[in-house]
């Protein structure tokens, strides 16, 4: 048996979703294991073109198990609006082959309520949150003020407890923010319309991971954003709230214990940045705008255009590391045929000298970006199989920044379509 996590490297968006979806062909089971629906995976492939938020990518293939780990943010309404969409698309979900961790807390529905009231309390001082909840149910999470999957199963007991927390919380809402409280009738409509949906799907996942380990089965653990969002190792406060690490698949999967043989890091050929924060090696103006344009950077989730700007070798490397990255797979390079030259962050400048590591993230809003000049290839790569094929400047690309990050490159993916991959290996 072998297992793999695939996991972003720079700020989420890196294409993680195409990188499952391609590989979950060699994996038994599929485990999202962290973070919610506030991001979003593009999937396109003989079935259509999907976006994924909480679901699994592994959804596509019958044969597939697909779990949605303990450490997931578990949305019972964006879920099953997700579901519901995907199966509106052919895709067929069953418990057999889509399975809820019992053990996952339940985003609840003033989690949405209160992110949006945080940012607007913010106002110009916002952190850009997609406003999913997904802040406030972790920090509740922590302090164990959610309710687990597994809860539904004991509907008394559910609806005392939720009354409990309610109570809490309505003390945020109403006193904090001014907002309106909420009403008992209010969650048994919730768990009525939304908990009542997912709640054929809840079962002991850690039980059916040991099972799957036992018959030799592989197992791939998909993670979403990347290394600069983690809530540790990312650049705080632009973080998300949980692990986007491999190191946290084990704990948010409901297979503490298991050992990850290969850790894929995704990197897209340029860089892209949703939301607030220091990005040092952005882009402006023009330049901007087409790289934006030709890359098609706009949320998935939000359809915000996203910040954009040339590879970013510093942060890469720091990616590279938190991972634990054993390959990398290099994502839409057939975006970058447009350009004359192609311009790589090598270095950053921090009080006048240049540095080549990630500095703390205070010192991140002081660095410049040191840009240096590749040769442009200026033709179509998308048809293109092998890597000996690419024109030599791609060839070039590919090796230079797999040597300035310190980690193989086996994928080279050179359009959003299943098989628009390059294998070197
Ligand atoms: P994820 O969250 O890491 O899965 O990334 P997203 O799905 O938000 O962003 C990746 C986007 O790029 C999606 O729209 C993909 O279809 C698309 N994509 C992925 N790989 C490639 C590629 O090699 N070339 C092009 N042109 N698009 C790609």
């Amino acid at each position: 048996m072998s297992n793999c996590a695939i996991v972003g490297i720079n700020w989420g968006d890196e294409g993680k979703g195409r990188m499952v979806d391609l590989l979950t062909e060699k994996y038994d089971v599929v485990v999202r294991f962290q973070g919610g629906g506030n991001a979003g995976h593009t999937v396109i492939n003989e079935k259509g073109k999907f976006a994924l938020h909480l679901l699994p990518s592994g959804i596509f293939r019958n044969e597939t198990i697909n779990i949605l780990g303990n450490g997931v943010a578990m949305d019972p309404e964006n879920l099953w609006n997700e579901m519901s969409t995907v199966m509106e698309q052919g895709i067929e979900l069953t418990p057999d082959n889509f399975k809820i961790s019992d053990r996952a807390s339940l985003l609840l529905p003033w989690h949405r309520d209160l992110d949006e009231l945080e940012e607007m309390r913010l106002a110009d001082k916002k952190f850009g949150s997609t406003k999913q909840g997904i802040a406030p149910f972790y920090s509740d999470k922590y302090q164990k003020k959610t309710i687990l999957a597994g809860e539904l199963f004991y509907p008394e007991h559910l609806l005392s407890h939720l009354a409990d927390i309610m109570e809490w919380k309505n003390l945020t809402l109403t006193k904090v923010y001014g907002a309106k409280p909420y009403t008992i009738e209010m969650l048994k409509e919730w768990i009525d319309t939304y908990c009542a949906k997912i709640k054929p799907f809840v079962c002991d996942t850690g039980a059916v991971l040991k099972q799957a380990q036992k018959e030799g089965k592989s197992i791939m653990f998909e993670a979403q954003l990347g290394s600069l969002r983690d809530l540790d190792y990312g650049i705080h406060p632009y973080t998300t709230s949980s692990n986007t690490t491999a190191a946290y698949a084990p704990i948010g999967s409901g297979l503490p214990s298991v050992k990850i043989d290969d850790i894929v890091g995704v990197v897209k050929a340029y860089s892209t940045c949703v939301g607030e924060g220091p990005f040092v090696c952005e882009m402006f103006g023009e330049e901007a705008e087409q790289l934006r344009k030709e890359g098609f950077e706009y949320g998935a989730k939000t359809g915000r255009p996203r910040r954009v700007g040339p590879i970013d070798i510093v942060a890469t490397r720091y990616g590279v590391e938190v991972q634990g990255a054993t390959e990398i797979a290099l994502t839409k390079l057939d975006v970058l045929s447009y350009m004359d030259k192609i311009p790589v962050c090598t270095k950053y400048k921090l009080d006048g000298e240049e540095i080549d590591y990630f500095p703390f993230p205070v010192a991140l809003n002081d660095c410049e970006p040191v840009i240096e000049y590749m040769d442009g290839w200026k033709s179509d790569v998308t048809a293109i199989r092998k890597f000996e094929d690419l024109p030599v400047q791609a060839q070039e690309y590919v090796k230079y920044v797999e040597k300035a990050i310190g980690c193989p490159i086996t994928y080279v993916s050179v359009g959003p379509e299943r098989d628009s991959i390059i294998i070197r290996k």
